[in-house]
């Protein structure tokens, strides 16, 4: 199989016969195989009928999940990949504000040897207020934290090839994060504009509270990405930090006390000192567990702390 084409889909009903219109006139062009994989999330409509007569019309390309309850679109788009097998995988909406005719264009774009490729609405047909100018403020926040510069995270047409999704679980809102999780393992990853539309039926799932929930995960992203394999940097460098104010707030206290007879515990500076210490000592206390829970997670897994992107004359699951 060399593509597959993952769609979450809740309350889509009105949505998917234009849906697997646009998806046949687009797919059927491709040289390659290719399968759909649609997880249906907890729908209350028809979603789950039509996807069932999809699948049973052209048991060839079309596969769905029909997950139990509404787990979100993130656990969807996992539901999905678990069960897709190409070497390509596309991310996509079912709402058609995505265009299946960008397909070929990022798929060219992968050829040209980038592992990621995806998608920016430059037009965006969302409601501004609500959407629109706290995804940019959430984009450029992102960047600057992650040090991965993208102009459109929230895009979920993406193209990936699949070893850059490998190793990694998505949680909470996690699936924009993946271009950061695939830089932190090499990947090369380009931007391409795609069309976006308005939404023609239905209506949206989200308002402005997601917006808040990313910039939650994006704490956890960073975390994982950067010190997940070194805790003690981090919890040890924030320690070492405060116990450092804590000793410079000390001898500042201690010098005025032998010069100008002020006294020590007198000053809101020695109750400062001392907090600073007993948190400081705690930070670090938390890294050296940290780095035991480290240790469990890569061993028992038996997750290695690298990634391998090609091998000579080696089998290839050695
Ligand atoms: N979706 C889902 N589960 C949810 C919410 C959304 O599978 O709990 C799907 C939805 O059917 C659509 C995609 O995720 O295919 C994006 O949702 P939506 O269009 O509401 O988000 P927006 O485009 O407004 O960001
Ligand atoms: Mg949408």
């Amino acid at each position: 199989m060399n593509l597959s084409l993952v769609i979450p889909v809740f309350n889509e009903q009105d949505n998917l016969p234009l849906l697997f219109d646009a998806l046949y006139k687009t797919m059927n062009t491709l040289k390659d195989s290719w399968e759909l994989i649609l997880v249906d999330d907890g729908s209350r409509d028809k979603t789950k009928l039509i996807l069932q007569e999809y699948a049973e019309k052209d048991p060839q390309h079309v596969r769905a999940v029909i997950l139990r309850r509404n787990y979100g679109q993130t656990a969807a788009i996992a539901a999905g990949l678990d069960h897709a097998k190409g070497e390509i995988i596309v991310l996509m909406d079912a709402d058609l504000q995505n265009d299946p005719s960008d397909i070929p264009m990022m798929l060219a774009k992968l050829d040209e040897g980038y592992d990621l490729v995806s998608g920016l609405r430059k037009q965006r047909k969302d409601n501004a207020v609500t959407r629109n100018f706290p995804s940019m403020i959430a984009n450029w926040v992102i960047s600057r934290v992650t040090g991965v510069h993208l102009h459109d995270y929230g895009c979920t047409l993406k193209a990936y090839r699949r070893e850059v999704l490998e190793g990694f679980r998505l949680y909470g809102e996690m699936h924009r994060f993946i271009p950061v999780y695939a830089a932190s393992v090499g990947a090369n990853i380009a931007e391409v504009v795609v069309s976006h539309h308005p939404r023609k039926f239905g209506k949206t799932k989200y308002g402005l509270e997601r917006t808040a929930k990313v910039i939650l995960d994006l704490f956890t992203v960073k975390f994982l990405v950067s010190y997940s394999a070194k805790p003690i940097y981090i919890f040890g460098g924030t320690g070492g930090l405060l116990m450092i104010i804590s000793a410079a707030l000390m001898l500042y206290l201690l010098v005025r006390r032998s010069l100008f007879l002020i006294s020590v515990t007198g000053s809101p500076l020695f109750q400062t000192s001392v907090m600073f210490f007993i948190l400081g000592f705690q930070s670090m206390l938390m890294g050296l567990i940290a780095e035991l829970l480290v240790r469990t997670y890569h061993e028992s897994q038996r997750k290695p702390t690298y990634t391998v992107r090609a091998k000579f004359n080696l089998n290839t699951n050695e």
